[in-house]
């Protein structure tokens, strides 16, 4: 196993996602789905991606997998992993890279599972692809110690069994080994925890927590869920209609969230406590891609939108380091790649602070 990368400077980002826009095509219409959203994942760092459904999480790290495939079609913008331009690369590159240096887990194991082939088998079958040479045998030892890594007792014995003989959150378990399998260098976390109840999740979460230890791994983790992000995140990159709309530290975007969608997320999050407080779900729901009309995309169910939001669309702008001061107190620092928000009146945010974390 390579060394866990280190938290301190970076030399560059491991994958950047810049201006991408996604467009699927239908038989009336084709849709938007991501327009000019992007982030950057450094070495070893957690990224969370949150927003409602639909806002374009999913597809944004499927262009990083190069899994966008027709009706879908990356219309342009930068896929960069390690350097390396994703949206030229053959086929065949793309499938080495990933299972190999990018690892996915979905929020549905049975996806990534065959059903009629053996746990074993199949973890066996993701190392041998990677590692030329390696026997047989070799592979599945390394599958049982992975298995046993995961938290999946009696390995040697379940090595033989199915995906139907595991229970979810065993199937999960095992996914998380094929991920960790080739010792990847980012983990792509789509809704892991999603479809797990409560219980289950704290262990996902654990071994999401387990992987990274062991591997250093970058992770771009997806979730609806700012609870889960708070947890585990460095950094926040919040997409609303197919757009960043957000982006910053944890801390930051926790304590002072610059965009009003982030802040309404925030508000309709039980505090982490336990309490339930006073919670404020965000009015409305998000535009279909067809249906986003002139202007700010959030601004129909903004309590702040005025007329300039809905004539002229915000650009996602950097915001200095003097605006995450909250007068002197204690100011923020302003991490990885800045903070940043698409909201003409972010300013008139600075300084005020979320009911949900009071
Ligand atoms: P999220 O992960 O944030 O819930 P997605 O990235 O999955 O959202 O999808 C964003 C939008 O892209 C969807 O609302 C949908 O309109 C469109 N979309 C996603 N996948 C497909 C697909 N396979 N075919 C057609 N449209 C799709
Ligand atoms: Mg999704």
């Amino acid at each position: 196993m390579t060394a866990p990368a280190k938290r301190e400077p970076v030399t560059g980002p491991l994958l950047e996602i810049e201006d991408l826009v996604v467009e699927f095509a239908g038989d009336e219409e084709t849709v938007r789905a991501v327009d000019g959203a992007g982030y950057t994942v450094a070495p070893g760092e957690t990224l969370g991606v949150v927003g409602e459904s639909g806002s374009g999480k999913s597809v944004t790290a499927m262009s990083a997998l190069g899994l966008i495939r027709p009706p879908g079609r990356v219309v342009s913008g930068r896929v960069v992993f390690d350097g390396s331009d994703l949206r030229a690369m053959a086929p065949r590159e793309l499938r080495r890279l990933r299972g190999g240096r990018i690892a996915m887990i979905f929020q549905d194991p049975t996806t990534a599972l065959n059903p009629v082939m053996s746990i074993g088998a199949q973890i066996g079958e993701a190392l041998r692809l990677h590692r030329r040479g390696m026997s047989r045998a070799k592979a599945r030892a390394r599958a049982a110690e992975l298995l046993t890594l995961v938290g999946v007792p009696g390995a040697e014995r379940r090595l033989k069994q199915y995906p139907h003989e595991f229970s979810g959150g065993m199937r999960q378990r095992a996914m998380i080994a094929m991920a960790i399998a080739n010792d990847p260098d980012l983990l792509i976390a789509d809704e892991p925890t999603t479809a797990l109840d409560v219980t289950v999740q704290a262990q996902v979460l654990d071994l999401i927590r387990l992987t990274r230890r062991e591997t250093g791994a970058a992770t771009v983790l997806i979730t609806h869920d700012l609870g889960v992000v708070a947890e585990l995140a460095d950094r926040v990159v919040v997409m609303y209609a197919g757009r960043v709309v957000e982006h910053g530290a944890v801390a930051a975007i926790f304590d002072s969230p610059r965009h009003p969608y982030t802040r309404g997320l925030l508000e309709s999050l039980p505090a982490l406590d336990g309490e339930a407080g006073d919670l404020t779900p965000i009015p409305g729901s998000p535009p279909a891609p067809g249906e986003i009309a002139e202007g700010c995309a959030f601004a129909p169910r903004c309590p702040m939108a005025r007329d300039r939001c809905r004539v002229e669309r915000p650009e996602l702008v950097q915001l200095g380091a003097v605006a995450g001061g909250r007068g002197g107190s204690s100011p923020h620092l302003e991490t990885g790649a800045g903070r940043g928000s698409a909201c003409h009146f972010h300013h008139e945010l600075a300084g005020e602070e979320t009911d949900a974390r009071a």
